[in-house]
């Protein structure tokens, strides 16, 4: 399957991070057929000195659901990050992988909501992916990445790195 996800880190080098994170996905997930550039964005939802970069990417896996699920998981632990958020909080960290988009395919488990439940109001998410899948469609809320970032009201003030 394609899938689509997002990656955040606001501590140490943060875009080494992220790169970090890529080589790992490579190895573990599939091929990373398009990435975005690097954005930087306040952090949302919890206070926190330390800004984030978040970057975008498509991969295609031949891992299933659990598995990928697992495998991002593993790199964010592989990667040092220590402090799990609590549910509904939110904490700095060195690498955050979240799963956005599973094409039109919609999941729903305990431990796993795909599309993911937050991506449709957060410039951090949207932005990248207008970059790399203008085009992707929201399979619940029958948007397109275009229409959603046309949508967003956000003064989170996220610029372009590069
Ligand atoms: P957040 O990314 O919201 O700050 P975490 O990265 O700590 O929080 O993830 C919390 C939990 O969210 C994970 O244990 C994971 O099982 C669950 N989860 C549900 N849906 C997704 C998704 N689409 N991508 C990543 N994690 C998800
Ligand atoms: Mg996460």
């Amino acid at each position: 399957m394609t899938v689509h996800l997002a990656l955040g880190s606001n501590l140490g080098d943060r875009q080494r991070n992220i790169e970090t994170a890529y080589k790992l996905i490579e190895e573990r997930v599939g091929r990373v057929t398009s990435s975005s550039a690097f954005y930087f964005s306040k952090p949302v939802g919890f206070a926190s000195e330390h800004d984030f970069v978040n970057s975008a990417c498509e991969v295609r896996t031949d891992l299933n659901a659990e598995e990928l699920l697992e495998a991002i998981q593993g790199i964010e632990r592989d990667m040092g990050r220590v402090q799990k958020s609590d549910s509904g909080g939110y904490a700095d960290r060195i690498i955050d992988i979240d799963w956005i988009l599973a094409g039109e395919r919609v999941i729903n488990t305990p431990r796993l909501v795909v599309p993911h439940p937050r991506m449709h109001e957060r410039d951090f998410v949207l932005l990248p992916m207008n970059e790399i899948a203008p085009n992707a469609i929201h399979p619940l809320l029958q948007k397109s990445v275009r229409e959603l970032t046309e949508e967003l009201s956000s003064d989170n003030a996220i610029r372009d790195l590069t």
